[in-house]
């Protein structure tokens, strides 16, 4: 594989996930074509071919809205930008409550979300039965309905990332792994791939989960770690969910495909630190305790796949993203938990700020260095355990 690489770019992009190629292919948009993406696996090995494909547009805190609410006008934009059709539904993205303190948490987040343009409704139980007739209407305590969110199977928008960057000239190797990461006089100028050495103006980690290996690699360090969660589906189903689905109260999440299949999974404190991609029996009978009780019609349904991947969530669970503090010419675009909802807005963003050298605010809040600088993003309404723990 290394006998095709250059000797020298002007960007590395290290990560051919969404993020990685949803950065190549803006900033190609933005002029610069003299890049590399480089991954370790192959094409969707990573969390983005192994999500749950919810995209949702609203959260509690300004700063999660601020960049998922961009992300998501990027996303309405996508399939014409890329000339491909990337499957993006806005079926709505319904966030239930079951405690009191959750419903006071919504209420919260949805006067947040209206006064930042967010489409939201805050729903009666009348409207919670027209929208979501299956689940068990008297466990809810408050619901959200966001209806510009939706989902958007992975395989479609990676398929289409993919093809447009390599039309636009933009070299991306899979199978292709980056061992080493040299600095010379406080600036990164090198990745090294085995025995190759390719040198660049700029380097940027999106290695997902192994993002914090990757910035170590240059003497550096990051405040996020690998995360493991898994997902599964069932056999199809006649339609009976039509929006997607958090369930705050138990760090679940779900919605049905277009095929019939429901998807989701729940996030189970002790699995997550686990540095293993096996699906476990631990998580799938507790996962199934959460769908039923909240939808009891899918009791006796089978599921037929189960799998696992890798978040990387900062203290706070939201993304790193821009220039490392400790070293020049390091970018970082990792720490995600919503990655697929969140990417072409953080490609959006961080392919201005590298052209422009402007660092819009809602890419600003996401810095690196925030949690040095005692400016976490909390957000309460995100479906990991992690996520409101940062202080
Ligand atoms: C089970 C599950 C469900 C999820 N559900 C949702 C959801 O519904 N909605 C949502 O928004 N998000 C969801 N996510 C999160 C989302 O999938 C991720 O946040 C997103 O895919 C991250 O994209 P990425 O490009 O940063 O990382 P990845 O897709 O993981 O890509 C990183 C790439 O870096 C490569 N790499 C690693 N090390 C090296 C190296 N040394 N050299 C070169 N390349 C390297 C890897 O091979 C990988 O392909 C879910 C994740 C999981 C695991």
């Amino acid at each position: 594989m290394t006998a095709r690489l250059p000797k020298r770019c002007e960007i590395v992009i290290i990560g051919a996930g969404i993020q990685g190629l949803l950065l190549a292919f803006n900033l190609a948009e933005r002029g610069k074509r003299d890049i590399l993406v480089l991954d370790a696996g192959y094409w969707q090995g990573g969390a983005s071919g192994r999500n749950g494909t919810l995209v949702r547009s609203g959260f509690s805190s300004p700063e999660w809205i601020g960049l998922f609410h961009h992300s998501v006008e990027q996303w309405k934009a996508l399939s014409s930008r890329l000339r491909r059709n990337v499957m993006f539904t806005r079926r709505g993205y319904s966030v239930i409550a079951e405690s009191d303190k959750s419903r006071a948490m919504l209420e919260v987040a949805h006067e947040n979300q209206k006064a930042l343009g967010i489409k939201t409704e805050m729903l009666s139980s009348l409207r919670l039965k027209e929208i979501l007739p299956a689940i068990e209407h008297q466990r809810v305590s408050g619901a959200i309905h966001l209806s510009d969110g939706g989902t958007a199977p992975h395989h479609a928008v990676m398929k289409a990332a993919l093809d447009v960057t390599r039309a636009q000239g933009i070299q991306v190797h899979y199978q292709t792994a980056v061992t080493g990461i040299e600095t010379t006089d406080g600036r990164v100028s090198a990745v090294q791939v085995g025995d190759a050495r390719v040198e660049a103006d700029l380097t940027v980690i999106a290695a997902g989960g192994q993002s914090t290996d990757l910035a170590n690699m240059a003497g550096v360090d990051l405040e996020a770690m690998p995360f493991r969660i898994e997902a599964a589906a069932t056999e199809p189903l006649r339609p009976l969910i039509y929006p997607a689905v958090a369930l705050v109260d138990r760090m679940t999440y779900l919605h049905q495909t277009a095929r019939g299949e429901i998807v989701g999974g729940s996030e189970l404190p002790g699995e997550s630190a686990k540095r293993n991609l096996k699906s476990t029996a631990y998580v799938l009978p507790r996962y199934a305790k959460h769908l039923l009780e909240m939808f009891p019609q899918l009791r006796n349904i089978r599921v037929l796949r189960q799998w696992s991947g890798y978040l990387h969530p900062a203290p706070d669970g939201g993304p790193l993203l821009g220039p490392h503090p400790d070293i020049r010419d390091l970018w970082i675009n990792a720490g995600w938990t919503y990655g697929i909802a969140g990417g072409p807005g953080a490609a959006d963003l961080m392919s201005k700020a590298i052209a422009t050298g402007e660092i819009d605010s809602r890419m600003a809040a996401f810095s690196v260095d925030r949690f040095r600088r005692g400016k976490p993003c909390l957000e309460a309404s995100a479906v990991i355990d992690n996520a409101s723990s940062a202080s």
